[in-house]
C-alpha cells in the first residue's frame, strides 16, 4: 500500500495517482476504510477535488499521445509481467482485500484471481484486436479497418469486488491503447491501490494509468469531463443509470453494469445434494454482496418438498472474520449494509413470507463489533414483497414456487432484471428449452454463478446493463476501439483513370 501515516490523524491515507505519482490529496473531505469485522479504521481515503480530477485526466491525455502508438509486442509484455506480479503477491492482495472488504481469505484470492485471468487475456492483444481487409473492392483499390484506441478512458468500480472489477477495466483499455483514469470505491480501496502499484513496476508509463478517488462530485466531474471518451461502470442500478444518461449525454460511449435478482430453477429431477450446495454456495458465500449471487431459487412441484434440506444446508455454513479458517461467510461490507439488510429481513416477515431460517445476530465470539448477519432463507416469496422486488445485497436467500417449468421461466422473464439465472434439472430437454426461452444474459446450467471467463464477455441484459457493449472478451476490444475504415488506391502510372462524377468507386 503506497499510504502514509499523516501526523494530524495518525491513519495511513490513501494515494491519488496522477502522472506515475502516488500522491496526496489536498482535500479537506476524508473517509474512513473500516475493517467490518472489527471495525478498526485501516485508513482514510480522499474524496478528491476537481483540480486532481483534472490534473488526472490530463496526465492520460498527455500520455496517451505516445502511448497509442506503443508497439502491440510492447504492450503485451507489460501484461505479462503484470500477471506474474499479481501471483506473486496474491497473499499479500488477499489480506488487503479480507481486511478492507470482509469476505473469506479463500474467496478474496478468487477476487484476485478472476481479475487475474483478464489480465492473462490482455496478454493476447496481438489476436484481439486485428482490423479486417477486403482485396479489390474496386480495380485496384483495397478497404481495411483499423481499431484505434479512443483515448482517455475512466472506470469506475463497486465495493463487492475491489480487485476483480477494476481488473476488467484498465488492463483491456490500456491494453488497446487508450490511457485510464479508475474510480475506485471509496469503501475499500487498498487492495485497488496495491494493484495499480504492481501495474506501475509491471511497466505501465507514468500518465497511462491515473486513480482517483471520490463519490458522487468525483462520479458526476469524470461523467462531465470533455477530455473523456469513454466510462465503464459497475455498481447499482440506481447509479449506473444516472451515469449512463450523465455520460452519454457529454458525448461519451458508456457501459453500465447494474444491480440483479438472479432466479435459479430447481427441477424435481435435480441431483438434489449437488443442487444443494451449488444453491447455498451461490447465495452465502461472499455474505450475498454478489452481483450474481443467486437470490431467488424457484422450486417446480415436487423440490417444494427440499426446503428443509436446504435450511439444514444453510445451516453447516459457518459465519465469521474471513481471516479465520474455516469461515463460509464472513460480515456485511459496513454498517449501512448491515442495517440495510436487518430491515429488509423485516420487512419480509411484515410482507408474509416465511422466515424459515432467521440468520440475523449470530454469535461470532471475539468479533462481536463485526457486521454479521447469517444465511437466512423465506419461503412462500411473492412479486410485490420488497424482498423479492428489491436486491437485498445479503446472504438470504428467496424461495418461490411454480408448479411447471414454463410457469418458473414466465416468472424470471416478468422480472425486470437481467444479470445471471440458471436452472437445476437432469433432463436435456428441460435446460435446452431453458436456455432457449429464458430472457436473461448469462445462464448456468447445473452451474450457479455462470460469470464468463474472459475469452468470452460478461453479457447481463436488460435492467441489469445499459449499453451494447460488455466488459472483456471480444465486445470489449470494440468498446475500447474506434473503427476507421480505410478505402485506398495507389496509382498505377501505366493505368488510365478519368474523371469519375459518380459515387460509384471505380
Ligand atoms: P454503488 O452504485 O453504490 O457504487 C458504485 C460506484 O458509484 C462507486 O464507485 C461509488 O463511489 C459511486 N457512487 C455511489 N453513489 C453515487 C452517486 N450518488 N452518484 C455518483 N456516483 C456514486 O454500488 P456498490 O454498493 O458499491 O456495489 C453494489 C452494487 O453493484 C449492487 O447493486 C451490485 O449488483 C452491483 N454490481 C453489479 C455488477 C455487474 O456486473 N452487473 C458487478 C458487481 C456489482
Amino acid at each position: 500500500m503506497d499510504a502514509t501515516t499523516t501526523p494530524a490523524t495518525q491513519v495511513a491515507t490513501v494515494k491519488l495517482l496522477i502522472g506515475g505519482q502516488f500522491v496526496e490529496s489536498k482535500t479537506t473531505e476524508w473517509r474512513d476504510i473500516v475493517n467490518p469485522a472489527t471495525q478498526e479504521v485501516l485508513a482514510k481515503v480522499p474524496f478528491a477535488t476537481q483540480a486532481e480530477v483534472d490534473a488526472a485526466v490530463a496526465s492520460a491525455k498527455e500520455a496517451f499521445k505516445t502511448w497509442r502508438k506503443t508497439p502491440i509486442g510492447a504492450r503485451a509484455r507489460i501484461f505479462l509481467k503484470y500477471q506474474q506480479l499479481i501471483r506473486e503477491n496474491m497473499a499479500e492482495l488477499a489480506a488487503i482485500l479480507t481486511a478492507e472488504q470482509g469476505k473469506t481469505l479463500p474467496d478474496a484470492e478468487g477476487d484476485v484471481f478472476r481479475g487475474l485471468e483478464v489480465v492473462e487475456h490482455a496478454t493476447n492483444i496481438g489476436n484481439l484486436q486485428l482490423g479486417e481487409l477486403a482485396n479489390n473492392v474496386a480495380n485496384g483499390v483495397d478497404t481495411y479497418t483499423l481499431l484505434q484506441p479512443l483515448g482517455v478512458c475512466a472506470g469506475i468500480t463497486p465495493f463487492n469486488f475491489p480487485a476483480m472489477i477494476p481488473l476488467w477495466m484498465f488492463p483491456m483499455a490500456i491494453v488497446t491503447g487508450n490511457t485510464f483514469v479508475l474510480k475506485p470505491s471509496e469503501q475499500d480501496p487498498m487492495v485497488t491501490m496495491r494493484l495499480c502499484e504492481l501495474a506501475l513496476e509491471a511497466g505501465i508509463p507514468a500518465g497511462v494509468l491515473n486513480v482517483v478517488h471520490g463519490g458522487e462530485a468525483v462520479v458526476n466531474a469524470i461523467c462531465d469531463h470533455k477530455d473523456i471518451k469513454a466510462i465503464s461502470f459497475v455498481g447499482s442500478t440506481k447509479v449506473g443509470t444516472h451515469v449512463y444518461h450523465r455520460a452519454s449525454q457529454s458525448g461519451k460511449r458508456v457501459q453500465c453494469m447494474m444491480g440483479a435478482k438472479n432466479h435459479a430453477i430447481v427441477m424435481p429431477d435435480a441431483n438434489k445434494e449437488q443442487t444443494l450446495n451449488a444453491l447455498a454456495g451461490a447465495s452465502f458465500g461472499a455474505a450475498g454482496q454478489r452481483c450474481m449471487a443467486v437470490s431467488v431459487a424457484v422450486l417446480v412441484g415436487e423440490a417444494q418438498k427440499w426446503v428443509p434440506d436446504l435450511v439444514a444446508k444453510a445451516k453447516t455454513l459457518k459465519v465469521g472474520a474471513g481471516t479465520e479458517k474455516g469461515v463460509d461467510v464472513g460480515p456485511l461490507v459496513s454498517c449501512a449494509a448491515y442495517e440495510r439488510v436487518n430491515s429488509l429481513i423485516e420487512r419480509g416477515v411484515a410482507d408474509g413470507a416465511t422466515l424459515a431460517l432467521d440468520g440475523r445476530k449470530p454469535t461470532v465470539p471475539g468479533y462481536e463489533k463485526g457486521n454479521f448477519v447469517g444465511p437466512t432463507v423465506f419461503a412462500d416469496v411473492k412479486p410485490g414483497m420488497t424482498i423479492y422486488d428489491q436486491e437485498i445485497f445479503g446472504p438470504v436467500l428467496c424461495l418461490a414456487n411454480a408448479e411447471s417449468i414454463d410457469e418458473a421461466i414466465e416468472l424470471i422473464n416478468a422480472n425486470p432484471n437481467g444479470n445471471g439465472t440458471a436452472i437445476f434439472t437432469q433432463s436435456g430437454a428441460a435446460a435446452r428449452r431453458f436456455q432457449e426461452d429464458i430472457d436473461v444474459g448469462q445462464v448456468g446450467i447445473n452451474v450457479p454463478i455462470p460469470v464468463p471467463v474472459p475469452m468470452f464477455s460478461f453479457t447481463g441484459s436488460r435492467g441489469s446493463k445499459l449499453g451494447d457493449l460488455g466488459p472483456y472478451g471480444k465486445q470489449v476490444i470494440m468498446f475500447y476501439t474506434q473503427t476507421k475504415t480505410v478505402t485506398e488506391r495507389w496509382f498505377d502510372d501505366d493505368t488510365a483513370h478519368g474523371l469519375n462524377t459518380t459515387i460509384s468507386l471505380r
